[in-house]
C-alpha cells in the first residue's frame, strides 16, 4: 500500500498532484511520500512489538536528509557503510547511541571518526578489522562495542549482485571460524565483543533463507556462551523484499512472527538494518515524454535515464511505469520499450510494456523508485542529478535542488598548463 494513487485520472503523491510539482520543478525528478514511509515504518516496529528490537535504517537506500529524519521522527536509529553516512546521520539527528557501522572495508580513520562518535555498534566483518578496531581504540582511550557479522552460508536466492551471506561472497567471518574470532576479540585490548550480526542480501521474497540465517545466528550465540563469552545482542539485519511487480515478499507481520518465534526467551538486545522495505514503496521518478520512436518496435523515449535510476541496468529490476494522466478505459495501449537518452543500449527502464498512446512532454512515473534509486544516480554523459521532492499532505518541498550543468562543470580544475590562454 502506498500513497501514490490516481484522483480523477491524475496521479497524486498523497494530496499533492503530480503535474503540480512538475509544473514548478521541470523533470526529471524523485519524489517521496512521508505517509508511505511512516506506514511502513509504523507495520514493521508494530510486527517486532514487544521484542525491544532497535531498527536502525539502512541509509544507504536513501540518505537524503528529509529522509533519514523523516525515520529518526519515527523512531529509527541508522545503519551506516561509511564515514560519510556516519556524519549524513548524525547531521540527520539520530544519536550516535542508535547507530550501527557495518560495512568490509573501513579504514582507520573510519573507525575513528565512529568511536569519536560513540556509535551503538561496529559490525566486524573480518579479523584484520577487529585488530585495527582495538588498535585505534586502544589509540584512542575506548572501548569498541563489537559484534561479529558472521557468514552463515545461506542462499538468500535473490538477485548475485545483492546476495551477501553465501560463504564466496566478500562479507562477513565464515561461522565455523567465529568462534575462534571471539576468543581473539576476547584476549584483545579496547573491544568489547557483544554480538553477532548477519545480513544475507536484499530484496529478499521469501522467509526461508531469513529464518535459516537466523537459526544458524543463535545457535552460534549459544555455542558462544556456553564457551563463557557474555553474549548479549544480535543483528539480523536487513533485506526485506517489497512487491515491485508480481512478487509477493513476506508481509512484516510474518517476517515479526518468525524473529519473535526464534528469539523469545534468549535474553538478547536485538536490532534490525531494513532499507529498502521502509522507502522502496515510499518513492517515484517522474520524468517527461521527449518523442516516441516507431521503428519496427514502440520505443518510448524520456528525459529520465539509466543515470538516474541504474536498477534495471545494474540488476534487471522490473519497476513499473505509469502514465501520470490515467490512460482511458479504450485507451490503444501497445507494447513500448521505454528508454532514456543516454548512449548505451543498457539505458531502457523498461522493455515491452503495454502502454497507452503518449505524446512529447506527458509525464509518466517509474513506481518503488524511493531505495537504491537516487542514492546510486551518476552524472553520467553530463546530466546533473535530478531534484528529490518530498510530500507531507497537502504540501510539498524540494528536499534537493536539481544540480546544475555549472555546478557540474565548476568541479572540474583543469591544469595551468591548460588554462585558456597559457599557451
Ligand atoms: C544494504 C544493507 C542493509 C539494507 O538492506 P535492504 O535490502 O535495503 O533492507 C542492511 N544491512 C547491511 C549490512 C547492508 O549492507
Amino acid at each position: 500500500m502506498d500513497h501514490f494513487q490516481y484522483r480523477e485520472g491524475i496521479l497524486h503523491a498523497e494530496d499533492v498532484p503530480i503535474p503540480t510539482i512538475a509544473a514548478a520543478i521541470g523533470t526529471p525528478f524523485y519524489c517521496y511520500s512521508t505517509a508511505t514511509m511512516t506506514r511502513h515504518y509504523n507495520v514493521l516496529a508494530g510486527s517486532l512489538d514487544g521484542t525491544g528490537a532497535k531498527i536502525c535504517y539502512a541509509v544507504k537506500a536513501n540518505s537524503n536528509q528529509a529522509v533519514i529524519r523523516t525515520m529518526a521522527d519515527l523512531g529509527a536509529g541508522a545503519d551506516v557503510i561509511s564515514g560519510g553516512e556516519l556524519q549524513r546521520a548524525l547531521a540527520a539527528g539520530v544519536s550516535p547511541d542508535d547507530v550501527v557501522f557495518a560495512g568490509p572495508g573501513k579504514t582507520r580513520g573510519e573507525l575513528a571518526q565512529a568511536l569519536a562518535a560513540g556509535i551503538y555498534q561496529f559490525n566486524v566483518e573480518s579479523e584484520p578489522e577487529l585488530r585495527a578496531l582495538s588498535a585505534v581504540a586502544v589509540e584512542m582511550g575506548k572501548i569498541a562495542p563489537v559484534s561479529i557479522r558472521v557468514n552463515p552460508d545461506v542462499d538468500a536466492g535473490t538477485h548475485e549482485k545483492i546476495t551477501t551471506g553465501r560463504k564466496q561472497n566478500k562479507f562477513g567471518i565464515p561461522i565455523d571460524r567465529a568462534g575462534e574470532v571471539f576468543d581473539l576479540g576476547a584476549a584483545l585490548p579496547g573491544v568489547a565483543m557483544l554480538g553477532v550480526a548477519v545480513h544475507i542480501g536484499s530484496q529478499i521474497t521469501d522467509l526461508a533463507p531469513f529464518e535459516e540465517s537466523f537459526d544458524r545466528a543463535l545457535r552460534l550465540i549459544d555455542e558462544l556462551r556456553a564457551a563463557g563469552h557474555d553474549i548479549r545482542r544480535c543483528n539480523l539485519g536487513g533485506g526485506l523484499g517489497i512487491p515491485y511487480g508480481g512478487e509477493t515478499p513476506p508481509s512484516p507481520a510474518d517476517y515479526g512472527r518468525m524473529v519473535k518465534r526464534l528469539t523469545a526467551n534468549r535474553q538478547l538486545d536485538l536490532v534490525l538494518e531494513p532499507g529498502r522495505v521502509l522507502v522502496g514503496n515510499a518513492g517515484i521518478l517522474v520524468a517527461s515524454v521527449i518523442h516516441e520512436k516507431h521503428e519496427g518496435r514502440r520505443f518510448i523515449i524520456i528525459d529520465a535515464a539509466m543515470n538516474d535510476l541504474i536498477r534495471p541496468a545494474m540488476y534487471d529490476s522490473w519497476h513499473e511505469i505509469i502514465p501520470v494522466a490515467e490512460a482511458a478505459a479504450d485507451a490503444a495501449f501497445s507494447d513500448a520499450d521505454i528508454v532514456g537518452p543516454i548512449c548505451e543500449s543498457g539505458d531502457t527502464l523498461a522493455k515491452g510494456r503495454a502502454m497507452p498512446p503518449l505524446a512529447p512532454n506527458d509525464l509518466i512515473a517509474v513506481r518503488s523508485a524511493g531505495a537504491y534509486g537516487a542514492v546510486m544516480a551518476s552524472t553520467y554523459n553530463s546530466r546533473p542529478l535530478v531534484a528529490e521532492v518530498m510530500v507531507h499532505g497537502d504540501q510539498f518541498a524540494v528536499i534537493r535542488p536539481r544540480q546544475s550543468i555549472e555546478d557540474l562543470i565548476a568541479r572540474d580544475q583543469p591544469p595551468a598548463w591548460l588554462q585558456p590562454g597559457s599557451g
